[in-house]
């Protein structure tokens, strides 16, 4: 099995285990990216960063990963309780015609889309030496116009896909959840064709969540293992999990970074792979395996219980 991993490398930081793209915060990257591949170093395990145009200047120059492009159009703010912050690539803003404020690529013209992303490349052509050809849309959106975009402007794939997921800015709601990577149709991106563009959609645990470290303090370490587990045990050829840079300035994050890597890695015929590595696979016939999921269920409800009894039982004798 191939394991990719893919970070969409923004500003930002972690704040009640929550990731707040503050523009301000450079350490999402600065400190975030040297901090993930000593984590990553200790399992050999082969990150695909895929870098906002904003930030070069703060990534390092020679990490030995792959990178890619990520682009967030537009300029809006967003808020996370008290907290404000805006979205969108302040480079990409000054050097590139956006007729739109929107956040998401889907809406914006062909020819718009297509400067967003030669220029993004551009920046990190001279930043780091290479072309990039793995791009990730920001906020996960794309549209028909960004898929003909991304051929023309040189790229070879998309890693922006979250298969199953309700339709809402963005709409990858078609693929099956288990969905491994195809080329899509220009008429319909979500359909298989024979456009020059890999679409490699990101791992999906049960019922339907990205497979993350970043869902560990909601949904437990267990079931991001256990949705590896279930890939695992069907034989399916890859395993594409995803982060945001900021939750590596963390370390709550960088231990489950590190628990996940360790667990991946001790697994038989495991393969770190960068994404420019991921071939179009033969055909495959997943279905939902609910016993990985069954089982770190009661790993988390038998931790949960004890810990509550040990409390019980220290506040008797106290
Ligand atoms: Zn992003």
């Amino acid at each position: 099995m191939d394991v990719v991993i893919v970070v969409h490398t923004e500003f930002g930081y972690v704040h009640n285990r929550e990731v707040v793209y503050d523009k301000r915060a450079t350490q999402g990257v600065s400190q975030a990216v040297p901090d993930l591949v000593r984590v990553a170093g200790r399992y050999d395990a082969k990150i695909t960063f895929a870098v906002m145009p904003e930030v070069v200047e703060y990534f390092p120059s020679e990490t030995g990963h792959e990178i890619g492009l990520h682009i967030h159009p537009g300029w809006e703010e967003f808020r996370t309780g008290d907290l404000t912050f805006q979205v969108g690539d302040r480079y990409l803003r000054e050097h590139c015609e956006q007729s739109r404020s929107s956040t998401v690529l889907t809406g914006y013209p062909y020819k718009e889309q297509l400067g967003m992303i030669r220029t993004g490349a551009d920046v990190l052509e001279d930043k780091f030496g290479t072309r990039p050809t793995t791009f990730v849309s920001g906020r996960w959106s794309v549209d028909n116009n960004t898929v003909r975009a991304l051929v023309d402007a040189g790229m070879e794939r998309d890693c922006s896909a979250t298969p199953h997921s309700p339709p809402c800015h963005h709409d990858w709601s078609r693929l099956p959840r288990i969905c491994m990577p195809y080329h899509p149709s220009g008429d319909d991106y979500q359909e298989k064709g024979s456009v020059p563009l890999l679409i490699v959609p990101v791992s999906q645990m049960f019922p339907a969540h990205i497979a993350s470290p970043e869902a560990a303090p909601r949904m437990g370490l267990s079931w991001l293992k256990a949705c590896f587990d279930e890939y695992y045990r069907q034989e399916m050829p890859l395993f594409h999990m995803c982060l945001h840079s900021p939750c590596m300035t963390d370390a709550y994050f960088l231990r489950i970074m590190d628990e996940v890597l360790r667990f991946m890695s001790v697994h038989k015929n495991v393969h770190f792979r960068f994404v420019s590595e991921i071939p179009e696979y033969g055909p495959v016939h997943p279905s939902t395996l609910i016993g990985p999921y069954l089982l770190g269920m009661n790993r988390n409800m038998v931790t949960v219980g004890v810990r509550a009894l040990l409390s019980r039982l220290h506040r008797r004798s106290a």
